[in-house]
């Protein structure tokens, strides 16, 4: 997709302030600092449109980034914060959950993972989770250039065998740094948007 036009419409911390124009809806999700502010400064081509390094502790929001007026791409903010207090995260939990399960206009969602170790619990939980509810999942091992060539496929099964994913799920590597499957993960989400 030839990206012109975006803007970040609206942060919500509940349904009540997601957007209600209708367009299709894809989310990013991903522990913290898996590079997902990278992911999406690099679909948009922007150096630093979405924010790096959310703050752990800050309020927590999904932000709805409006794309051509053709489709809303959601972060979702990073899971597994270390340092946020049990209530916190538990709050945070819930908004995700309900957001994931309940979202009429969500088509699907793309779920980072960093490609330099093998998933985390949370990783797992989250593919678990969206698998449980028919979400169609791209998975996407960041990172990339920290890893050599020859090693990729080792990545590429390492992941796919801890996360267990289905037949029906895909997986793309990437980096931002060389924008490696760049294009790629555009026509994922191009072809989830009908
Ligand atoms: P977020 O917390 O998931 O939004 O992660 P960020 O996008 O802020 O990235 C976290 C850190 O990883 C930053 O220091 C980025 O520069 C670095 N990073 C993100 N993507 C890549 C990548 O593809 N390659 C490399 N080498 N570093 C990356």
């Amino acid at each position: 997709m030839q990206v012109n036009n975006v803007s970040m419409n609206l942060s919500a911390v509940s349904s009540k302030q997601y957007p209600g124009e209708g367009y299709p809806e894809i989310a990013l999700l991903g522990r913290s600092n898996v590079g997902k502010s990278s992911l999406i400064n690099t679909l948009i081509n922007r150096k630093s449109f979405a924010r790096t390094s959310s703050t752990p502790g800050k309020t927590q929001t999904l932000n709805f980034y409006n794309i051509e007026d053709l489709l809303y791409l959601v972060d979702v903010p990073g899971y597994g914060f270390a340092k946020v207090s049990k209530k916190q995260r538990e709050e945070f939990g819930v908004m995700i959950e309900e957001y994931l399960t309940t979202r009429q206009p969500l088509r699907g969602v793309v779920i980072l993972v960093d490609g330099r170790h093998t998933p985390s619990e949370d990783d797992i939980s989250m593919y678990q989770f969206v698998s449980y509810y028919h979400i169609p999942t791209l998975i996407v091992p960041t990172k990339m250039d920290k890893i050599k060539g020859n090693q990729w496929n080792k990545t590429v099964n390492a992941v796919k065998k801890s996360m267990g994913i289905n037949q029906t799920d895909d997986l793309q590597l990437f980096s931002a740094e060389t924008k490696y499957g760049k294009e790629e993960v555009w026509t994922w989400i191009e072809d989830h948007m009908k």
